[in-house]
Protein backbone atom coordinates (compact mmCIF):
# COMPACT_ATOMS: atom_id res chain seq x y z
CA UNK A 1 0.00 0.00 0.00
CA UNK A 2 0.95 3.50 -0.75
CA UNK A 3 0.99 5.72 2.13
CA UNK A 4 1.56 9.35 2.10
CA UNK A 5 4.34 10.69 4.14
CA UNK A 6 2.74 13.76 5.47
CA UNK A 7 -0.10 12.31 6.99
CA UNK A 8 1.69 10.99 9.83
CA UNK A 9 1.22 12.29 13.14
CA UNK A 10 3.20 11.21 15.64
CA UNK A 11 0.98 12.81 18.71
CA UNK A 12 -1.63 9.94 17.61
CA UNK A 13 1.16 6.69 17.96
CA UNK A 14 0.29 6.43 14.17
CA UNK A 15 1.73 3.31 13.06
CA UNK A 16 0.74 2.13 10.04
CA UNK A 17 0.46 -1.30 9.29
CA UNK A 18 1.74 -1.91 5.29
CA UNK A 19 1.24 -5.96 5.08
CA UNK A 20 -1.94 -6.96 3.60
CA UNK A 21 -1.75 -10.49 4.53
CA UNK A 22 -1.16 -9.51 8.71
CA UNK A 23 -4.26 -7.37 8.00
CA UNK A 24 -6.24 -10.24 6.83
CA UNK A 25 -5.10 -12.26 9.83
CA UNK A 26 -5.72 -10.03 11.83
CA UNK A 27 -9.48 -9.50 10.71
CA UNK A 28 -9.88 -13.20 10.12
CA UNK A 29 -9.43 -14.02 14.10
CA UNK A 30 -12.46 -12.33 14.68
CA UNK A 31 -14.98 -15.85 15.58
CA UNK A 32 -18.36 -13.19 14.32
CA UNK A 33 -20.42 -15.43 16.74
CA UNK A 34 -22.44 -13.36 19.57
CA UNK A 35 -22.35 -9.94 18.53
CA UNK A 36 -23.55 -7.65 15.31
CA UNK A 37 -21.40 -5.03 15.31
CA UNK A 38 -17.89 -4.42 15.21
CA UNK A 39 -16.15 -1.46 16.70
CA UNK A 40 -12.84 -0.42 14.73
CA UNK A 41 -10.35 1.76 17.15
CA UNK A 42 -7.89 3.75 15.19
CA UNK A 43 -8.77 2.49 11.40
CA UNK A 44 -6.18 5.05 10.08
CA UNK A 45 -5.85 4.40 6.80
CA UNK A 46 -7.84 1.65 6.22
CA UNK A 47 -5.60 -1.40 6.15
CA UNK A 48 -8.01 -3.59 8.79
CA UNK A 49 -11.47 -1.47 7.57
CA UNK A 50 -10.89 -3.04 3.74
CA UNK A 51 -11.29 -7.00 5.17
CA UNK A 52 -13.99 -6.17 7.71
CA UNK A 53 -16.12 -4.52 5.14
CA UNK A 54 -15.87 -7.81 3.46
CA UNK A 55 -18.32 -9.36 5.73
CA UNK A 56 -21.47 -8.34 4.62
CA UNK A 57 -23.07 -9.79 8.08
CA UNK A 58 -22.16 -7.14 10.55
CA UNK A 59 -22.18 -3.72 11.09
CA UNK A 60 -18.65 -1.70 11.45
CA UNK A 61 -18.17 1.16 13.24
CA UNK A 62 -15.04 3.59 12.65
CA UNK A 63 -13.58 5.63 15.99
CA UNK A 64 -10.66 7.99 15.11
CA UNK A 65 -8.97 10.60 16.54
CA UNK A 66 -7.48 12.60 13.93
CA UNK A 67 -9.91 15.21 11.78
CA UNK A 68 -7.47 14.56 8.99
CA UNK A 69 -7.32 10.50 8.42
CA UNK A 70 -11.56 11.10 8.91
CA UNK A 71 -11.59 12.52 6.01
CA UNK A 72 -9.83 10.57 4.30
CA UNK A 73 -11.55 7.12 5.41
CA UNK A 74 -14.86 9.18 4.55
CA UNK A 75 -13.43 9.57 1.12
CA UNK A 76 -12.43 6.20 0.72
CA UNK A 77 -15.27 4.11 2.42
CA UNK A 78 -18.41 6.81 1.60
CA UNK A 79 -21.76 4.46 1.55
CA UNK A 80 -20.13 4.48 5.70
CA UNK A 81 -19.75 7.92 6.08
CA UNK A 82 -22.58 7.46 9.15
CA UNK A 83 -20.55 4.95 11.01
CA UNK A 84 -17.13 6.72 10.54
CA UNK A 85 -17.11 8.52 14.52
CA UNK A 86 -14.76 11.60 15.32
CA UNK A 87 -13.43 10.51 18.37
CA UNK A 88 -11.29 9.87 21.11
CA UNK A 89 -12.31 6.17 21.61
CA UNK A 90 -11.26 6.50 25.60
CA UNK A 91 -14.26 9.01 25.84
CA UNK A 92 -16.74 6.86 24.00
CA UNK A 93 -19.49 5.21 25.46
CA UNK A 94 -21.27 2.52 23.59
CA UNK A 95 -24.89 4.14 24.62
CA UNK A 96 -24.24 6.93 22.32
CA UNK A 97 -24.42 4.85 19.51
CA UNK A 98 -26.74 2.99 20.64
CA UNK A 99 -24.93 -0.56 20.41
CA UNK A 100 -25.23 -3.74 23.01
CA UNK A 101 -23.10 -6.41 21.77
CA UNK A 102 -20.03 -5.71 19.77
CA UNK A 103 -16.29 -6.65 19.07
CA UNK A 104 -13.57 -4.70 18.99
CA UNK A 105 -11.08 -4.40 16.90
CA UNK A 106 -7.45 -3.10 16.18
CA UNK A 107 -4.19 -1.69 15.64
CA UNK A 108 -4.47 -0.10 18.86
CA UNK A 109 -2.14 3.42 19.31
CA UNK A 110 0.41 2.15 22.00
CA UNK A 111 0.39 5.44 23.66
CA UNK A 112 -3.18 4.82 25.28
CA UNK A 113 -3.24 1.01 25.29
CA UNK A 114 -3.69 0.19 28.99
CA UNK A 115 -6.38 2.83 28.72
CA UNK A 116 -7.68 1.46 25.96
CA UNK A 117 -7.84 -1.82 27.80
CA UNK A 118 -9.28 -0.25 31.00
CA UNK A 119 -11.88 1.52 29.12
CA UNK A 120 -12.81 -2.07 27.61
CA UNK A 121 -13.07 -3.40 30.88
CA UNK A 122 -15.65 -0.76 31.83
CA UNK A 123 -17.69 -1.49 29.14
CA UNK A 124 -17.32 -5.55 29.02
CA UNK A 125 -21.24 -6.01 29.70
CA UNK A 126 -21.25 -5.35 25.70
CA UNK A 127 -17.89 -6.06 24.64
CA UNK A 128 -18.22 -9.90 23.72
CA UNK A 129 -14.82 -9.64 21.74
CA UNK A 130 -11.62 -8.09 20.89
CA UNK A 131 -8.74 -8.62 18.53
CA UNK A 132 -5.76 -6.24 19.53
CA UNK A 133 -2.41 -5.05 18.06
CA UNK A 134 -0.28 -4.08 21.17
CA UNK A 135 3.41 -3.52 21.95
CA UNK A 136 4.54 -7.48 22.66
CA UNK A 137 5.71 -6.15 26.08
CA UNK A 138 1.80 -5.32 27.08
CA UNK A 139 0.86 -8.41 25.85
CA UNK A 140 3.39 -10.29 28.14
CA UNK A 141 1.98 -8.22 31.08
CA UNK A 142 -1.65 -8.81 29.56
CA UNK A 143 -1.19 -13.02 29.93
CA UNK A 144 1.08 -13.24 32.89
CA UNK A 145 0.37 -15.52 35.38
CA UNK A 146 1.27 -15.38 39.59
CA UNK A 147 4.50 -15.58 40.62
CA UNK A 148 5.78 -13.97 37.55
CA UNK A 149 7.33 -10.35 37.62
CA UNK A 150 5.05 -9.68 34.40
CA UNK A 151 2.06 -10.17 37.00
CA UNK A 152 0.10 -7.22 37.34
CA UNK A 153 -3.10 -5.00 37.72
CA UNK A 154 -4.02 -5.69 33.77
CA UNK A 155 -3.32 -9.73 33.92
CA UNK A 156 -5.44 -9.98 36.94
CA UNK A 157 -7.92 -7.47 35.29
CA UNK A 158 -8.25 -8.68 31.78
CA UNK A 159 -8.00 -12.63 32.99
CA UNK A 160 -11.18 -11.93 35.34
CA UNK A 161 -13.40 -10.70 32.64
CA UNK A 162 -12.16 -12.57 28.91
CA UNK A 163 -10.01 -15.66 28.20
CA UNK A 164 -7.23 -14.55 26.26
CA UNK A 165 -4.87 -16.28 23.64
CA UNK A 166 -1.71 -15.19 22.58
CA UNK A 167 -2.20 -15.48 18.41
CA UNK A 168 1.31 -14.34 16.91
CA UNK A 169 4.06 -11.74 16.81
CA UNK A 170 4.30 -8.50 14.26
CA UNK A 171 8.10 -7.61 13.49
CA UNK A 172 9.21 -4.29 13.40
CA UNK A 173 9.86 -3.54 9.83
CA UNK A 174 6.16 -3.88 8.61
CA UNK A 175 5.03 -0.85 10.18
CA UNK A 176 5.37 2.97 8.33
CA UNK A 177 6.91 4.30 10.51
CA UNK A 178 8.63 1.36 11.29
CA UNK A 179 8.46 0.99 15.52
CA UNK A 180 11.33 0.20 17.61
CA UNK A 181 9.72 -2.92 19.41
CA UNK A 182 7.72 -5.92 18.44
CA UNK A 183 4.13 -5.98 18.66
CA UNK A 184 1.71 -9.20 19.76
CA UNK A 185 -1.83 -9.94 18.56
CA UNK A 186 -4.13 -11.45 20.72
CA UNK A 187 -7.85 -12.72 21.53
CA UNK A 188 -9.76 -11.79 24.23
CA UNK A 189 -13.30 -13.52 24.23
CA UNK A 190 -15.39 -12.63 26.91
CA UNK A 191 -16.11 -15.20 29.83
CA UNK A 192 -20.05 -15.88 30.16
CA UNK A 193 -20.00 -16.42 34.09
CA UNK A 194 -21.15 -13.00 36.14
CA UNK A 195 -18.37 -12.14 38.42
CA UNK A 196 -20.05 -12.93 42.55
CA UNK A 197 -18.29 -9.73 43.58
CA UNK A 198 -19.06 -5.96 43.02
CA UNK A 199 -17.06 -4.77 40.18
CA UNK A 200 -16.01 -1.41 41.49
CA UNK A 201 -14.51 -2.99 45.10
CA UNK A 202 -12.57 -5.72 43.15
CA UNK A 203 -11.15 -2.92 40.57
CA UNK A 204 -10.37 -1.03 44.09
CA UNK A 205 -8.42 -4.34 45.56
CA UNK A 206 -6.27 -5.38 42.90
CA UNK A 207 -5.21 -1.67 42.27
CA UNK A 208 -4.45 -1.09 45.63
CA UNK A 209 -2.88 -4.62 46.29
CA UNK A 210 -0.34 -4.29 43.65
CA UNK A 211 0.56 -0.85 43.76
CA UNK A 212 2.61 -1.70 46.94
CA UNK A 213 3.39 -5.45 45.17
CA UNK A 214 5.93 -6.58 47.28
CA UNK A 215 4.40 -5.83 50.69
CA UNK A 216 2.36 -8.18 52.29
CA UNK A 217 -1.96 -7.59 51.79
CA UNK A 218 -2.34 -7.32 54.95
CA UNK A 219 -0.05 -4.11 54.58
CA UNK A 220 -0.89 -3.18 51.03
CA UNK A 221 -4.71 -3.19 52.05
CA UNK A 222 -4.73 -0.76 54.98
CA UNK A 223 -6.89 1.06 53.25
CA UNK A 224 -9.78 -1.70 54.48
CA UNK A 225 -8.49 -1.85 57.73
CA UNK A 226 -11.41 -0.02 59.32
CA UNK A 227 -13.85 -3.15 58.20
CA UNK A 228 -15.12 -5.75 60.92
CA UNK A 229 -12.96 -8.50 61.38
CA UNK A 230 -10.40 -7.07 58.98
CA UNK A 231 -8.00 -9.95 60.68
CA UNK A 232 -9.98 -12.95 59.73
CA UNK A 233 -9.51 -12.31 55.77
CA UNK A 234 -7.92 -14.93 54.13
CA UNK A 235 -4.71 -14.40 52.05
CA UNK A 236 -3.09 -10.92 54.18
CA UNK A 237 -0.22 -12.98 54.54
CA UNK A 238 0.65 -12.87 51.46
CA UNK A 239 1.54 -10.49 48.40
CA UNK A 240 -0.31 -9.37 45.06
CA UNK A 241 1.81 -11.11 42.89
CA UNK A 242 1.13 -14.72 45.06
CA UNK A 243 -2.87 -14.00 44.61
CA UNK A 244 -4.23 -16.20 41.56
CA UNK A 245 -6.91 -14.29 39.56
CA UNK A 246 -9.77 -16.36 41.02
CA UNK A 247 -8.22 -15.61 44.63
CA UNK A 248 -8.68 -12.28 43.87
CA UNK A 249 -12.72 -12.79 43.36
CA UNK A 250 -12.18 -14.81 46.91
CA UNK A 251 -10.29 -11.60 48.60
CA UNK A 252 -13.03 -8.64 47.55
CA UNK A 253 -15.78 -11.35 48.47
CA UNK A 254 -14.51 -11.22 51.59
CA UNK A 255 -13.92 -8.03 51.64
CA UNK A 256 -17.01 -7.23 50.82
CA UNK A 257 -18.97 -8.90 53.35
CA UNK A 258 -17.29 -7.20 56.07
CA UNK A 259 -18.35 -3.85 54.50
N1 LIG B 1 -5.19 0.68 12.24
C1 LIG B 1 -4.26 1.44 11.43
C2 LIG B 1 -3.59 2.59 12.22
C3 LIG B 1 -2.82 2.17 13.44
S1 LIG B 1 -1.98 3.53 14.20
C4 LIG B 1 -3.20 0.51 10.86
O1 LIG B 1 -3.10 -0.62 11.31
O2 LIG B 1 -2.48 0.93 9.98
C5 LIG B 1 -3.09 3.98 15.52
C6 LIG B 1 -4.35 4.70 15.04
O3 LIG B 1 -5.12 5.08 16.20
C7 LIG B 1 -4.11 6.00 14.29
O4 LIG B 1 -4.97 6.07 13.20
C8 LIG B 1 -4.43 7.10 15.32
O5 LIG B 1 -4.81 8.33 14.74
C9 LIG B 1 -5.55 6.43 16.09
N2 LIG B 1 -5.76 6.93 17.45
C10 LIG B 1 -4.82 7.38 18.32
N3 LIG B 1 -5.39 7.71 19.51
C11 LIG B 1 -6.73 7.47 19.38
C12 LIG B 1 -7.85 7.62 20.25
N4 LIG B 1 -7.70 8.07 21.49
N5 LIG B 1 -9.08 7.28 19.79
C13 LIG B 1 -9.25 6.81 18.52
N6 LIG B 1 -8.22 6.65 17.65
C14 LIG B 1 -6.98 6.97 18.07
Amino acid sequence: MQIDKSIFRKKFAQYFLKDKNIAKKIVNNLSFKNYDTVVEIGPGLGILTQYLLNNPYHQVFLIEIDKKLISFLKKTFPIYNHRIIHKDFLKWNPKESNLHKFAVIGNFPYNISSQILFHILEYNQYIQECIGMFQKELVKRIISHKGKKTYGILSVLIQIFYNVKYLFTVKEHVFFPRTNVKSAVISLKRKNEIISCNKNLLFQCVKTAFNQRRKKLKNSLQLFKHISNFDKIPFLNKRAEELSVNEFIQLTKEIEIRK
